[in-house]
């Protein structure tokens, strides 16, 4: 955990998890150094909105988490059907021991074993077994957690909660959810900076620690 160049990965089962979960603290740990990878398991085809092209949530990813500041080549893209992943619970288990022997991460980060989003859920269980021998964090989407422990937080700057911003503005197609909007996003990230006595922050609940 204590490399100078640690490898993150960031797992989202949608495309826009990642970024709404821990977008600041992977833009922080990018400007410190440090390598992330993203790998989402939905590209959501079957609920775009009206009016946009399938495959628009691929593209708005790659925008997205190149804001962020992560290559496009630690880009790891999956696509099942959403809402559908506990269907596919043992092919994304195999895609994450695949991950695991590929990139060895020293962190991964994932939706909170609270989440109760269906597809969330599965990827975090699937990633508490793929990851056993690595430290796991879960990330918080509060429209999903009926429960959350404030365990773990990542200090952030106006800078990096800026680019966590920028980076969900290229979710065009995903403009009209209420959590869209950046009145929310800065306001919980103020209110996990007040918790620590910071400007901003982002908060995590520990799944497992290995030091
Ligand atoms: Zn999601």
């Amino acid at each position: 955990m204590y490399n100078s160049k640690r490898k993150i990965l960031v797992l989202a089962p949608h495309t826009d998890d990642g970024e709404f979960g821990c977008g600041g603290s992977i833009a922080r740990f990018i400007l410190e150094g440090d390598e992330v990878y993203y790998a989402a398991f939905s590209l959501a085809e079957e609920s775009v909105p009206e009016g946009f092209p399938k495959d628009v949530l691929h593209t708005e990813l790659l925008k997205a988490t190149a804001v962020l500041g992560i290559p496009q080549k630690n880009l790891l893209i999956h696509k099942y059907p959403v809402r559908k992943l506990s269907y596919h619970r043992q092919d994304i288990l195999e895609n994450l021991v695949a991950i695991n022997m590929r990139v060895k991460p020293d962190l991964v980060l994932t939706p909170s074993k609270h989440d109760v989003h269906q597809d969330h859920f599965t990827v975090t269980q699937e990633a508490m077994r793929a990851f056993k021998f690595t430290s796991i964090l879960g990330y918080e989407l509060p429209w999903n957690n009926y429960q959350f422990e404030t365990s773990c937080f990542v200090h952030l700057s106006e800078k990096h909660l800026q680019l966590k911003l920028e980076s969900l503005q290229c979710y065009r197609s995903q403009i009209g959810r209420k959590y869209s909007n950046e009145e929310y996003i800065r306001g919980l990230a103020l209110t996990r900076g007040v918790q620590i006595g910071g400007k901003y922050a982002e908060t995590f609940n520990l799944i497992r620690w290995i030091i």
